[in-house]
């Protein structure tokens, strides 16, 4: 296996190279994600060291690190930052990444750590629905908020003097898509950096630092931890003085995963290739199913050939995610199928093994029709689920007039 990881080099927990920059590209993806930020084998010791639950650390003389207090640093996060940054650049040395207690905590490590009074930033118009509550929070602090939709990479328009140009692609929950790579150098060309918010792709549909961003920024309460049982995010950025900004904001304001969260989110990552693959798979055939289906209109997943978002989402994604959003009638039709819906928990969130779905209106903040309903596909099989949704949207219609 890995030739970084052999027997007796280990150097004790967090000293180990993982599957480092001597073996790029060797590796298939199920692979990295099964060994990604491991330590090198140290005997008796378990393949990956359990949670270290720690406030302070033994540290006699000069406090220097990695381990001094627990809201600087911990070892499980060292692990799952290594392997988070095995897949979000693999091969790559270099990249650092920083782990969150939420995707929120990461989001407003970055614009905040990044932004000064006087700054202008760009947003998306159409992205997650706490994000207004940041541009009113930065508007306070006297920077300047701007923003436009993400199809049709109209962000570009409302771009000239902003330091940060904020993309979230797929949005969440339209999914729109913008061109990444296009957006990256027009922001460059103008003195701007780049963050996505790479959410619902996770780092195996697309991989916003090798598409040229500053910033990937995720929240891996979704697709990345896949389980639907903690909330954590995730900052990824290649400029050493640009992620000593952020890991510096991690601290003043002390927004930290627990060491059982970090655990368990490295732990679910040996599972992301195959629950990924899974639920991608079975959201583009759900889509094709709803495709075909009457009472269905504003259908939108990226995978899907004939999606507005399809052939920009082709050339910068590698899988098209698990989310398929679409329109009912009326926000009582909605309503009919996800009551009459078996396998599938009316839950908000997404990306998780059991299929959620939800009325997307319900919570006021997304620019929605009232019978918008935002799917996230599970690890079910595909037959049940696509029968279950079908056998629902007929249970709906009759119940209509
Ligand atoms: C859920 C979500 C967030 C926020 O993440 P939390 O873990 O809930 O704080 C940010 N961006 C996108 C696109 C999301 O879907």
């Amino acid at each position: 296996m890995s030739g970084t990881d052999g027997p007796g080099t280990g150097t004790g927990g967090n000293g180990a190279e993982g599957l480092g920059a001597d073996r790029p590209g060797r590796l298939g993806e199920g692979t990295r994600a099964v060994r990604a930020g491991l330590p090198a084998p140290v005997k008796y010791e378990p393949t990956l060291p359990g949670p270290v639950f720690a406030a302070h650390f033994h540290l006699p003389g000069d406090p220097t690190g990695p381990y001094t207090y627990g809201r600087d640093e911990n070892p499980t996060w060292t692990h799952l930052e290594r392997a988070i940054g095995e897949l979000e650049a693999p091969g790559e040395s270099g990249v650092e990444t920083l782990v969150f207690a939420s995707g929120m905590a990461a989001v407003s490590a970055v614009l905040l750590s990044q932004l000064r009074s006087g700054d202008a930033v760009v947003l998306p118009d159409d992205g997650y629905q706490a994000l207004p509550l940041l541009h009113e929070q930065m508007r306070a602090y006297g920077i300047e908020v701007r923003t436009a939709p993400t199809g049709g990479d109209a962000q570009l328009s409302v771009l000239a003097g902003a330091k940060l140009l904020w993309l979230e692609t797929p949005s969440n929950p339209g999914l729109d898509v913008c061109d990444v790579r296009r957006m990256v150098a027009a922001a460059h060309e103008a003195g701007a950096l780049v963050a996505v918010d790479n959410t619902l792709a996770t780092p195996l549909g697309q991989r916003p630092l090798q598409l040229g961003a500053d910033f990937s920024v995720a929240s891996d309460t979704k697709g990345l931890t896949g389980h639907g049982d903690i909330l954590l995010g995730h900052v990824s950025c290649r400029d050493p003085e640009r992620a000593a900004e952020v890991r510096r904001w991690r601290k003043i304001v002390g927004a930290i995963p627990g060491p059982m969260e970090a655990w368990l989110a490295h732990r679910s990552l040996a599972t992301l290739p195959l629950r990924i693959d899974r639920q991608c798979a079975t959201a583009l055939a759900l889509a094709e199913a709803l495709a075909a289906h009457g009472d269905v209109t504003g259908l939108r997943h990226p995978g899907l050939p004939g999606d507005p978002s399809h052939e920009v989402a082709a050339r910068q994604m590698r899988r098209f995610g698990s989310v398929v959003s679409f329109v009912l009638p009326d926000r009582e039709w909605a309503d009919r199928f996800l009551d009459a819906l078996r396998l599938v928990d009316d839950a908000t969130s997404f990306g998780g093994v059991r299929s959620t779905a939800e009325r997307r209106g319900r919570w006021g903040g997304d620019a929605v029709p009232e019978g918008f309903v935002r799917f996230s596909v599970g690890a079910e099989d595909p037959e049940d689920l696509i029968a279950d949704v079908l056998r629902a949207l007929d249970e709906a219609a009759k119940g209509a007039g």
